[in-house]
């Protein structure tokens, strides 16, 4: 018997698919080609001075140098029940309806722990960030794919969930603005949702780590803005894309007080929770000078535009988006979204995501993610021009 034999639990994993793609990309780089990576979700841009001037101080401080409490420091706690009355207009209790995360990936990983048993349904879009399908494995559940299509405005379309699917499902997941489409949800949709998770007892998860990352006067609502959204639902949130905090790992989830604490049981069993320096860093980025957010959605928002207009000079056709830092862009006719990611990086040296690599319906499209400085982009724009692909 092998020693190291995998748990069940991985091997149901589905197959990473960027495997091929990570591979190419280390075979045209070793032939010295400039690569201009369009892949990642992840900043380019530094952290704000002054947040990480917040975490030199409070890192000074030997009062942060012990265990945290696990569910997060009252300041914390407090600065995200103010921010959330102040930008959605709604009412937490810091104590009992705030938890901070080591980043909102942990949380929503570990959520179904709280509340899936083996054999239950959870709810889970497709295309998708991965994690909503992986933490349902692992806590033994079972995914029931939403497909997220054009047609609906990559809203998963909830009629067509059986009543008996939806009767038996425990958890729906959510996230808009949505990763890796781009599309934005609207209050309407949300109290759709609330609805649909009253008439068949379900918990509502929404990844919410986009809202403040919109373009040309966009406000991203919460879902916790509806009627009854709290008694359904969680909403996570992060630091990581609003103020280019990634490596921080901090976070943090509302709603719901039977959900948080439920979350925080496992949590506390787990980890033990956000270093105190990192939460007080998080405190000053929540509550100071937020000039920084209005200056990161300035450069994003004239990266898009130029990538939008080079996308559309190289004959694709898109619209541009009004949150998130992607664009979901269709793949030309003739070549399914590996092909036409091959050929991208072979040709042209560009590295973009397939769009199956985040779900069956994700084929016939590419993501786009504008992390890269301006004249990296022109220079990807002149190249994808110089293609001719259509
Ligand atoms: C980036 C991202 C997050 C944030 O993850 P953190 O763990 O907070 O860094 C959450 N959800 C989605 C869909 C993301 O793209």
């Amino acid at each position: 018997m092998d020693i190291f034999e995998k748990a069940e639990r991985l091997k149901q994993l589905p197959s990473y698919l960027f495997k091929e793609i990570d591979r190419k990309k280390a075979e045209v780089m070793a032939r010295g080609v400039d690569i201009i990576d369009l892949g990642v979700g992840d900043p380019d841009l530094p952290t704000p001075p002054h947040i990480i001037q917040a975490l030199k101080k409070a890192a000074d401080d030997p009062a942060n140098h012990r265990y945290p409490s696990y569910s997060g420091m009252n300041d914390f706690k407090e600065v995200v029940a103010t921010w959330y009355q102040e930008r959605f207009g709604v009412e937490l209790d810091p104590a009992s309806e705030v938890v901070s995360l080591i980043g909102s990936k942990e949380g929503i990983a570990h959520l179904p722990l709280a509340f899936i048993d083996p054999g239950d349904v959870a709810l889970v879009p497709t295309p998708a960030y991965p994690v909503y399908n992986t933490a349902t494995i692992f806590a033994g559940g079972q995914p029931y794919f939403m497909p997220l299509l054009k047609e609906n405005s990559f809203l998963p379309d909830l009629d067509a969930i059986s009543g008996a699917v939806a009767d038996r499902a425990k958890l729906m997941f959510l996230n808009y603005p949505n990763n890796p489409t781009s599309a934005v949800a609207d209050l309407e949709f949300f109290k759709r949702v609330v609805e649909f998770a009253e008439k068949h007892r379900l918990q509502v998860c929404h990844d919410a780590a986009y809202t403040e990352m919109a373009f040309d006067g966009y406000r991203s609502p919460s879902f916790l803005e509806v009627d009854g959204a709290k008694e359904v639902g969680l909403e996570f949130h992060s630091l990581s894309k609003t103020y280019n905090m990634t490596g921080w790992r901090v976070g943090f989830a509302v709603g719901n007080q039977k959900g948080i604490e439920g979350l925080g049981a496992i949590k506390s069993n787990i980890d033990s929770g956000v270093f105190q320096a990192v939460q007080m860093a998080g405190i000053e980025a929540i509550r100071g000078d937020q000039s920084c957010v209005e200056d990161m959605i300035r450069v994003y928002t004239r990266r898009r535009d130029l990538m939008v207009e080079g996308l559309r000079d190289a004959g694709f056709q898109l619209q541009p988006p009004k949150a998130s830092f992607y664009l979901w862009v269709e793949v030309p006719g003739g070549y399914t979204s590996s092909q036409l990611a091959t050929r991208l990086l072979e040709e042209a040296g560009l590295v973009v995501t397939p769009g199956n690599g985040f779900g069956d319906p994700g084929e016939g499209y590419f993501r786009i993610a504008l992390t890269q400085k301006r004249e990296r982009l022109s220079e990807a724009a002149e190249r994808l021009k110089a293609m001719k692909l259509k």
